[in-house]
């Protein structure tokens, strides 16, 4: 922008400056031209003088006779005469000479003679004389003017004429006779002086007087010569008159001053024009550009990331554009933010906060929160592939969806983006109004078909089971009791068996979550100050009677003090997450524990330490039980870890993949209350395992009811063919004992052997007890079988 003003002021700057010349030339030229003009009256008043003295009878009375002092006086006086008058006084310092045909001045208006040779080098002499010479030739002539410059600078004009003193002047044959009187009147042109003198205090204009190529023109050609005439010749003017020629030149650095102004003014006006062109811009930036912007900062400041206070722009313009891919992208990171992306409901965030507020403002004794987990769902993505059970996900999330929607709208209703969610990555929770619990349950029983039979593979339903619960809103007093009476609610239907799986939530399950919070903040107290004691359970070699291996039990003391054991505390730990502390806890306290009887009684068994499921499913687990093992010194070959069947049977590849892992390195697996999950012979064949450990149930029976004996056979024969070792648990009588061992049970464990002891206890039974006590114990036994 400053380089287009600086073009364009030196462009101005040039054209002002040129204009300026013209306009100071053309001021010059027209006062040459004036004083030229003016000089052409002075001359007239000359040659009129000249024609006024020429025609006085003085003169006339002179030339007759030259010598006559008399006559000379006469013409002196009248000549003085002459020239005191206004009129001539105006044409300034004339002088008027008389010569006799001599050439001899006669008479003049001077003191001095200057035609005596040389005292007058002006032009006029030279001029006066050529005259004379023509005359005395006897030449034709009459009458010339001639301007001239003087010595002094002046200009002058000289008026000569030759006058017969006995003929008239117009007489023809006067302009060849020989005996003539001159007459020169010789005056100033003064407006050509005075310019002259002006110009002088110009130093860098000049103005030069020449001479035109004189010939002795006619009276008559002498005023038709036109004066208006000028002719430029480079830089230098050449203005003409009758005869002279001025030649006018204006110097370059006669516009110096001018150029610094016009510079100046340039300069000026140039940063006028950028300022002026800043403003204008600034203007329109503000205008089109600041304001939109500010506004949209404003509606961004005020709106945040709420989507609602936004609303599109409909212009072009860019920040419309910008606007709206605000807009856009705000859309796009609410919807992930608030989501599922897989289903495109909405996630747990969004729908616990969606609940929240329902719960605080429009709830009725109408609304429910029902929730559908998809049991064992971990399978399908095993056996078919993440694909197909992302898709039987999705497939589900629109069941479930147009579920909702249908009875939403049927009961007058709206449903809501936020009302459905997949809760969690196989559970899909929704809120929901129905009449009453009666209806509500219908609902969900009708619906439980549709779902099961919805995800196909290849056409073929892939009977999902879905565990169900209904929780009813109102009266909901605190916070979150929803979510965790809803969890509580469906973690009961997945225990449900040959039944529809279909919890309502209700006092009862208020109950058991009010007694699962204070155990939750018992155990929490208790991992934080590792406040938990260790028992040891001895298993016994049902052939050798000594003692196998120790199983290490748990206890809390604040939770023993109101009656809460390990069988109600760990599955609340574990789904209170704190599963993880306790058993590094168990672990680290049981392998020292192990370490220090091998050292202090000498014991030489094993120690079987129950393992939380969910070990099985962290990665870290096998780095910690290794970490442990190697912090007591304790060989990983002495170390069983029990984990129940049902959890081994959920497992997954990864869970298998860490177990052999763990078998790799040493350590022994145990499936603890084997029998009561179910597991078919070929299941269990697939999964690599030590040791089955009948559960006490089987045990309990034994002597009460006669089937029990064909089941126990049948597991323990099916664990031997495992290769695993079996053993007897819940051992609680003699009977049972002899029992086990007949049926070929490898281990024996129970009450009838020991209860489980402290370390202190077990220290002594073990030292005391050893082979002895428990040899005697079984030799007591009678034969029971037959
Ligand atoms: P479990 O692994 O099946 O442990 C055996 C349970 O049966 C123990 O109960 C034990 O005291 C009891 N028991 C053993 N023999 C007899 C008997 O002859 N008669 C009777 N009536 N009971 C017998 P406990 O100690 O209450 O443990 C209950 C459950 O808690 C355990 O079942 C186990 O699943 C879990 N648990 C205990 N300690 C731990 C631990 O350190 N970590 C983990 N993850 N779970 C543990
Ligand atoms: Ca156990
Ligand atoms: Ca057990």
């Amino acid at each position: 922008m400053t380089l287009v003003a600086s073009i364009a002021g030196t462009g101005l700057f040039f054209v002002q400056l040129d204009e300026h010349k013209a306009v100071e030339q053309e001021k010059w030229v027209t006062k040459v031209e004036n004083a030229l003009n003016a000089g052409k009256f002075e001359r007239n008043g000359i040659e009129a003088l000249g024609h006024e003295i020429a025609g006085s009878a003085q003169f006339i009375n002179h030339i007759q006779d030259t010598g006559d002092f008399a006559r000379r006086s006469f013409l002196e006086s009248h000549i003085n005469y002459v020239l005191k008058q206004d009129r001539v006084t105006q044409l300034g310092n004339v002088d008027i000479y008389s010569l006799d045909s001599m050439f001899t001045l006669t008479a003049t208006s001077m003191k001095t003679d200057p035609f005596v040779a040389s005292a007058l080098s002006d032009d006029i002499y030279q001029t006066v004389f050529d005259a004379y010479i023509l005359v005395s030739l006897g030449e034709e002539f009459c009458t010339t003017g001639y301007t001239y410059q003087a010595l002094t600078g002046e200009i002058r004009y000289s008026f000569i004429g030759a006058y017969d003193p006995n003929l008239l002047p117009d007489d023809k044959q006067a302009m060849t006779r020989k005996e003539r009187s001159m007459l020169v009147i010789d005056g100033p042109l003064t407006e050509l002086n005075h310019l002259f003198t002006e110009i002088a205090d110009y130093p860098y204009i000049t103005l030069e007087f020449h001479q035109q190529p004189s010939e002795i023109q006619p009276k008559s050609e002498v005023y038709s010569k036109e004066i208006n005439n000028e002719f430029i010749d480079g830089k230098v003017i050449k203005v003409f008159g009758p005869s002279i020629e001025l030649e006018l030149d204006i110097l370059d650095d006669h516009y110096a001053a001018i150029k610094t102004l016009l510079a100046i003014k340039m300069l000026i006006y140039m940063v006028g024009v950028v300022l002026s062109l800043l403003l204008i811009i600034h203007l329109i930036v503000r205008s089109e550009v600041l304001k939109p912007i500010n506004g949209l900062l404003r509606d961004i400041k005020k709106g945040g990331l709420e989507l609602r206070y936004f609303k599109r722009a409909k212009g072009n313009d860019e920040v419309s554009t910008l606007k709206n891919a605000y807009i856009d992208s705000l859309s796009k990171v609410k919807f992930e933010a608030e989501f599922d992306s897989l289903t495109k409901l909405a996630n747990r965030a969004s729908f616990i906060r969606f609940v929240e507020q329902r719960s605080e403002s429009y709830c009725n004794e109408h609304s429910y929160i029902v929730a559908w987990d998809v049991i064992d769902f971990r399978r399908v993505n095993d056996l078919h592939g993440q694909k197909i059970g992302d898709k039987a996900l999705v497939t589900i999330a629109r069941e479930v969806e147009r579920f909702i929607c249908m009875n939403q709208s049927e009961s007058g209703c709206g449903c809501s983006d936020y009302s459905i969610s997949r809760y969690s990555s196989n559970a899909f929770y929704a809120l929901i109004n129905a009449e009453s619990e009666l209806k509500i349950r219908a609902l969900m029983a009708n619906f439980e078909t549709t779902l099961k039979n919805a995800v196909r593979i290849d056409g073929m339903p892939l009977s999902l089971d879905f565990a169900q619960s209904i929780f009813p809103l109102y009266g909901a007093t605190h916070k979150g009791l929803w979510q965790r009476g809803t969890e509580a609610a469906l973690n009961e239907a997945k225990q449900i068996k040959n039944q529809r799986p279909l919890v309502y939530f209700d006092a009862r399950l208020m109950e058991e979550i009010n007694r699962r919070e204070e155990i939750e903040k018992i155990l929490l107290t208790c991992c934080r100050s590792g406040e938990f004691e260790l028992r040891y359970m001895p298993l016994i070699d049902a052939k050798t009677y000594k003692i196998a291996s120790i199983e290490v039990l748990v206890r809390c003391p604040p939770l023993q003090a109101i009656g809460i054991g390990p069988e109600e505390f760990i599955p609340t730990a574990e789904r209170a997450n704190m599963i993880g502390d306790i058993d590094k806890w168990v672990m680290d306290s049981a392998l020292k524990a192990l370490y220090s009887l091998q050292e202090k009684v000498g014991y030489e068994g094993d120690i079987s330490i129950n393992i939380s499921a969910l070990e099985l499913y962290n990665n870290e687990f096998i780095e910690l039980l290794c970490g442990t093992c190697h912090k007591h010194g304790v060989s990983h070959d002495k170390v069983i870890l029990e984990v129940t069947e049902t959890s081994y049977v959920k497992s997954t590849r990864d869970t298998v993949a860490i177990i052999s892992g763990l078998r790799d390195l040493g350590f022994r697996i145990s499936l603890d209350d084997f029998g009561t999950g179910f597991t078919s012979i070929k299941q269990l064949l697939s999964y690599p395992v030590d040791e089955l450990k009948v559960d006490k149930s089987f045990v309990e029976r034994v002597g009460t009811d006669g089937s029990e004996e064909k089941m126990l056979n049948s597991i323990i024969s099916l664990g031997h063919n495992c290769d695993a070792k079996v053993v007897g648990e819940g051992v609680e009588t003699g009977y049972q004992c002899r029992y086990l061992t007949e049926l070929g049970c490898d281990y024996l464990q129970g009450y009838w052997f020991s209860k489980p002891l402290t370390y202190q206890e077990f220290s002594e039974f073990y030292t005391k007890e050893r082979l002895v006590g428990i040899k005697s114990k079984i030799s007591e036994l009678t034969i029971i079988k037959t």
